[in-house]
């Protein structure tokens, strides 16, 4: 087989990126835009050793779980990778991949899997969005998102994953910048003022924040801007962020109020976070507080344990578990997230929460060898690579009665248990939850006890 033959492939899975795989002539094939049953033609794009990638040239017989996107650009734009394929079948993906992962990886024979949690519906649920600002061909100033790899700019005012009012607050935008003639900031040259446009709106508060990125300090006629976008129902925050270097790297560090406060309110849960321009936040607070109740079940706290909650981010978990659990201690590598986990936990009077910065593989070790810190529950919620192994080591060590394992990413997930597993501990409980509806994402809470 060899480039720009021509092979028939039945899709038998999805890769972590979204492609299709298939087989033929015993050999793997990538296929982009194809779905889990789909029968297709393909063309060889190119070979490697054991595995190649094609693109399809034919549908040949349609998946029964095929269906047609629903956003117009979701071809061109990759943010959701598995729109063409029905909810059931995506969540059935999800499952099998975190079952596959936890077989093949963990070599847990029969896993303990409770069904996924998904969403009521995959649209609409992020609360997040940043579009970048630019020119269309035919010169008209337009907002949208960057094509795949590249930094051209595909028209799209309104991203069916975000908020309805997106739109509203673009138009408002891109009409300022016609009115009084306000160039789009050009990443060949520098030049050009508004650069991107972020936006976030509170999900359970319906506050909205605008925050325009600007290469520069101010922008012509702010004034009439803050005028129009304040007529949006819900506005709360408008600010100004000063990025004036050539990088991709979309916010810059200075900021200026223009209106409203510096920040907006959302909950999870009983839990409340205030959230600037600058600090993370889980994009679907819906699920994440479906997650992290999950979580909060698998850690069957009494109000008599102390929990360690390694890589906490902003405290959300940390919060959460703290409303049940007599002391509850966070590690989180990024001073900023630490800050805002601190000031989380003032605003909501937690007083049983403490929070060190540092690294998880560095921060439990120590304080274990020099403190004898120790603890009834542990929780973690790793990056992709999932935990170091003087993490899982000093974990053992403390022997804490449960561990519960929060994972974006189920084959780390699966090499980690495998690992707990072989020391001591036993897999009780696994629960996948879709967090990302139209992505090949998902998270998983697993919970394991010591033998
Ligand atoms: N539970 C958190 C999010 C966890 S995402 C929340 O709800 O906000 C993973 C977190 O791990 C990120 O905040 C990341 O900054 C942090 N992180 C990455 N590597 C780390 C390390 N080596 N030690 C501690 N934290 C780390």
């Amino acid at each position: 087989m060899q480039k720009d033959d021509l092979i028939r492939v039945t899709i038998e899975d999805l890769s972590s990126d979204g492609l299709g795989v298939g087989h033929s002539d015993g050999m793997a094939f990538f296929i982009k835009d194809t779905v889990i049953g789909d029968e297709v033609e393909a063309k060889i794009m190119k070979m490697k050793k054991t595995y190649g990638y094609a693109r399809m040239t034919k549908l040949l017989v349609p998946s029964p779980d095929r269906i047609e996107a629903c956003c117009p650009v979701a071809r061109q734009c990759g943010g959701c990778q598995i729109q063409s394929m029905s909810y059931p079948a995506q969540l059935r993906f999800k499952e099998n991949k975190v079952r596959n992962n936890l077989m093949r990886i963990g070599k847990f024979e029969n896993p303990p899997m409770e069904p996924i949690i998904g969403m009521d519906t995959p649209f609409r649920y992020r609360n997040k969005a940043q579009f970048p600002i630019g020119y269309s061909r035919d010169g008209r100033r337009i907002a949208g998102f960057y094509a795949g790899r590249t930094h051209a700019i595909i028209e799209c005012e309104d991203c069916l994953l975000g908020a309805e009012v997106n739109q509203e607050i673009l138009e408002t935008v891109l009409s300022h910048m016609e009115q009084f003639q306000i160039e789009p900031y050009e990443e060949q040259t520098g030049k050009g003022l508004l650069r991107h446009v972020m936006t976030r709106v509170g999900h359970s508060t319906g506050e909205i924040m605008v925050c325009l990125i600007v290469n520069g300090t101010k922008l012509p006629h702010e004034e009439a801007l803050i005028t129009a976008l304040t007529r949006i129902p819900g506005m709360a925050s408008i600010t100004l962020n000063t990025n004036t270097e050539k990088t991709n790297v979309i916010m810059g560090r200075k900021q200026r109020l223009l209106w409203g406060r510096p920040y907006i309110e959302d909950t999870i849960g009983a839990v409340r976070f205030r959230i600037s321009s600058l600090s993370f936040f889980q994009v679907n607070p819906l699920q994440t507080e479906k997650l992290y109740g999950k979580a909060l079940e698998y850690a069957g706290l009494t109000g008599e344990e102390t929990v360690w909650d390694l890589y906490c981010g902003i405290g959300t978990i940390s919060l959460f578990l703290a409303q049940r659990a007599k002391k509850v201690c966070g590690v989180e590598i990024v001073p900023a997230a630490i800050e805002d986990a601190r000031k989380n936990a003032a605003l909501n009077g937690f007083t049983n929460a403490e929070f060190f910065v540092g690294k998880a593989e560095e921060v439990l070790p120590e304080k274990y060898k020099t403190e004898g810190i120790t603890a009834d529950v542990i929780v973690v919620d790793p990056p992709r690579k999932g935990c170091e192994e003087s993490v899982l080591t000093t974990m053992i060590q403390m022997q804490p009665k449960r561990i519960v394992y929060v994972s974006c990413d189920s084959a780390t997930l699966a090499r980690d248990l495998k690992y707990l597993c072989e020391n001591g501990y036993a897999l009780q409980k696994c629960c996948p939850v879709d967090m990302f509806g139209n992505s090949v994402h998902v998270e998983t809470v697993c919970l394991l006890s010591r033998k």
